[in-house]
């Protein structure tokens, strides 16, 4: 696989280069909610790219400007300052939903007793998906959801298959995002059933490549930022827990390929290559550097013990599998930090 380091783009196996809209394929107008934030922004690239028109909506609430800002000036790119969780009216072919506020820092930014939030992540993602369901029903608008592995809360079945219903917390810190997200899945099926709207349900694995927020929390942009920053990497609990990661240029091929198939889902779309956090920590020490310690940390409370999707239906009914492992996918991720990192140093007058 290759990468090209200025745009993102991602060549795979002679993969995805640049795909003029051909005879037989209208040019779409396609909205991305979110689409401003570390997918979302991926997503945008590849659909510029084969040639439709796209729409980001997107409060910055964990996105940045910065990450779609190479489309501006271009007339088949339109950015929307807006909240999800108001009403909108556009016109559009398709809608990937992925806005959501959804790190586990960025949680607790939030005052949780107070109804006035408006980027609670459970208000977002209730509020959020109805209003995009609403606007797909209006103009019969395949709509698309991110929604996550989460859902699966702290799962009793290994690997997990998209037919267990999971083992979730609904009280717990993390539930406005699993209850939420669990809630938008149970809207979208609604619309369906009920309304008619074409849908699909995607639940992502941890995913991690170029542009994740630096500091939100998440443990491969942890352990890339602290070891690039020479600080330990702080490992939570005993870092025996679990996690399948996925590099982003394989989620947004696998996104992409649901909306364009014939299956609702859900679909699981992660890698299934599990690492544990002491793994994760090694790997990192070994492609980014080797001289990079750990620091262990006391865990969050409701932490997942461990997560790997079954990822056969994807296989089978999408023909889609990850391509990239996680020795291919960090380094792929560290020049983008590294100048993000700078940059921040500079800005503080380091
Ligand atoms: P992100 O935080 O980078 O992107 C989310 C985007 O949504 C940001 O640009 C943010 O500003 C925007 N947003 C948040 N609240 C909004 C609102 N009320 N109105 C408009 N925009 C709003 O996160 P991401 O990793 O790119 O996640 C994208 C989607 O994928 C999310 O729905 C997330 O739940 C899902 N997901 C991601 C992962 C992962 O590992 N990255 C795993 C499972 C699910
Ligand atoms: N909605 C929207 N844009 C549209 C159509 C609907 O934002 O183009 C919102 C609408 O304001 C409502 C939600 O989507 O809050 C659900 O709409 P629906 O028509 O399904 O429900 P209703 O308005 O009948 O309660
Ligand atoms: N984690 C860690 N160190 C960190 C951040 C997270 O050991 O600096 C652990 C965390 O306890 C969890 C795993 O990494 O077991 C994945 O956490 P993340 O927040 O990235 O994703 P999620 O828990 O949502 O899968």
């Amino acid at each position: 696989s290759s990468y090209n380091d200025k745009d993102f783009s991602f060549r795979v196996n002679g993969g995805t280069g640049r795909v003029p809209v051909g005879v037989g394929r209208k040019r779409m107008r396609i909205v991305v909610t979110g689409g401003a934030g570390f997918v979302g922004s991926h997503l945008v690239d590849k659909l510029i790219k084969r040639g439709d028109d796209v729409i980001v909506i997107d409060n910055f609430f964990t996105g940045r400007k910065e990450n779609v800002k190479h489309h501006f000036g271009n007339p088949r790119f339109e950015l929307i300052r807006h909240d999800v969780v108001e009403p909108i009216l556009l016109e559009v072919d398709q809608i990937y939903h992925l806005a959501c506020p959804a790190s586990p820092v960025h949680y607790n930014l939030l005052d949780f007793d107070s109804f006035e939030i408006l980027n609670c992540d459970y208000k977002t993602n209730v509020m959020g998906t109805l209003n995009m369901l609403g606007l797909a029903k209006r103009i019969g608008a395949k709509f698309l959801l991110t929604s996550t592995s989460e859902v699966y809360g702290d799962p009793l079945e290994h690997p997990q298959k998209e037919t267990y219903w999971g083992h979730v917390n609904p009280i717990g810190v993390r539930s406005c995002y699993d209850e939420g997200k669990r809630t938008a899945e149970t809207l979208t099926m609604d619309y369906h059933r009920g309304a008619n709207v074409e849908v699909r349900i995607a639940r992502i694995f941890n995913t991690y490549g170029p542009r994740m927020c630096l500091d939100d929390g998440r443990v491969v942009s942890n352990f890339v930022a602290q070891a690039i920053r020479k600080q330990p990497m702080t490992v939570y609990g005993d870092g025996k827990q679990t996690r399948s990661f996925q590099f982003v240029s394989d989620l947004v091929d696998g996104l992409v390929a649901l909306m364009e198939g014939e299956h609702i889902g859900p679909f699981n779309l992660g890698n299934p290559g599990e690492f544990t956090m002491l793994e994760l920590a090694g790997v990192v020490k070994e492609v980014i550097d080797p001289s990079a310690t750990i620091e262990f940390k006391a865990n969050t409370a409701d932490d997942p013990h461990k997560r790997k999707p079954d990822i056969s239906k994807a296989k089978e009914l999408l023909n889609w599998e990850p391509k990239i492992s996680l020795q291919e996918g960090l380094p792929l991720m560290v020049n983008d930090f590294r100048n993000r990192i700078l940059n921040e140093d500079e800005g503080k007058g380091n």
